[in-house]
């Protein structure tokens, strides 16, 4: 299977609330701040109910697509965002709306 990053338009706050972070074992919920959730078959956060759609990982950055191919195997149904895109997005909204205040 050959792999390619294709860009779409996102909703950042659908993307937010319903991704999963995760290492080469475990995934972190940033809802609940729940560690260790098992990856296998997983669609939804085991604490907090959160419903899963996207996932990213850390060790995915500058193009390291070892952990991207482990990732999708175990989780086929979510959609793999690159680390620095959703970090950009996230950062450049939590700047905003320390501007709002
Ligand atoms: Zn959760």
């Amino acid at each position: 299977m050959e792999y390619m990053r294709i860009w779409n338009e996102v909703d950042i706050k659908e993307v937010e609330t319903h991704i999963i972070i995760v290492d080469d074992k475990y995934g972190h919920c940033p809802g609940c701040k729940k560690i260790g959730i098992e990856l296998k078959d997983l669609k939804k956060c085991p604490s907090c109910g959160r419903e899963f759609k996207y996932v990213t990982s850390k060790e995915a950055r500058g193009g390291k697509f070892d952990i991207v191919m482990r990732t999708r195997k175990k989780l086929p149904h979510l959609t793999f965002v690159d680390y620095g895109d959703y970090e950009h997005e996230i950062g450049k909204k939590k700047a905003e709306s320390l501007f709002k205040v």
